[in-house]
């Protein structure tokens, strides 16, 4: 077995409290791409649209890049042996929760339970008048911008924009994860959006093992990763559970 591998999977055995923190890249073997790098979403379009005060003053613009990007095509993706073997990890015990960074519900399909949006979700969809809610599939994109049934307000994706805070509870619960964690695996993302970025941090000061899975290095590798695992995430994690069950 694989030294790195099997360093890992007894880590995540012997834990008491393993929390796992995922970004874009866990998503790119389901036809996701990722933001930033080569293939990077911002290669091709301007991350001013998900700009809250451009959102507000051109949202007709900054819809139909939203619609594009986030509803006629990551409506399409499906959960990848990464975000199984995740679900399976916690199914078992190993995993207490997840905090994700994504947006594009992979993980409640593959069956994760506990899970922590950091950035909210695609899912569901708010008044930016009278802050109701509604599912994202129950809303007519055909016509934008779309608008409350309730108030005519214009509606807003429920994932938060450059220059909005994080969701209060998802915050809160995240926090208490990293602080809690003995074990913390950390898959696919640069490290590099605030204050994600901190929440592999804080588990670290907190005594934390960090085992990370990445194709190549992010900001932690070099300084606060314990145990780094190069590879893409659909192939990393089916093997580790594996290797979980062989320690
Ligand atoms: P990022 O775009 O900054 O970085 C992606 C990371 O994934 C890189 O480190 C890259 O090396 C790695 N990676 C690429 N393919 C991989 C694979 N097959 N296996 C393992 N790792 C792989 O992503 P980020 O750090 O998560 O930050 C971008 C922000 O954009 C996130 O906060 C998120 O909210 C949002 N976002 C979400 C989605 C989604 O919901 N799927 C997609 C794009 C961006």
């Amino acid at each position: 077995m694989d030294k790195y591998l099997f360093e890992a999977a007894k880590l995540l055995k012997n834990a008491k409290f393993a929390i796992a923190f995922t970004g874009a890249g866990i998503s790119v073997e389901s036809g996701i791409p990722p933001f930033r790098g080569s293939t990077g979403l911002w290669s091709k379009y301007d991350p001013v649209v998900l700009d809250i005060n451009y959102f507000h003053t051109n949202t007709n613009d900054a819809w139909k890049v939203i619609r594009e990007l986030f509803y006629d095509f990551f409506g399409k993706a499906k959960p990848n042996p990464a975000h199984k073997a995740l679900a399976e990890m916690e199914k078992r015990g190993i995993l207490k929760a997840l905090i994700t960074q994504n947006i594009d519900n992979l993980h409640q399909e593959a069956g994760s339970k506990e899970v922590y949006e950091y950035h909210g979700t695609a899912q569901t969809m708010v008044c930016t008048e009278c802050a109701s809610k509604y599912h994202s599939s129950d809303i007519d994109l055909s016509v934008l911008p779309p608008l409350c049934k309730k108030c005519n307000g214009v509606l807003k994706p429920d994932f938060i924009f450059f220059g909005e805070g994080i969701p209060p509870e998802a915050a809160q619960k995240s926090a208490e994860a990293a602080e809690n964690a003995d074990v913390f695996l950390v898959i696919g993302t640069t490290g590099e959006v605030m204050p994600a970025s901190m929440l592999p941090q804080i588990a670290k000061q907190n005594g934390a093992k960090i085992i990370e899975v990445n194709v190549e290095n992010s900001n932690y590798t070099n300084h606060i990763t314990d145990v780094f695992l190069q590879g893409k995430a659909g192939n990393i994690l089916p093997k580790l559970l594996e290797a979980i069950n062989r320690v």
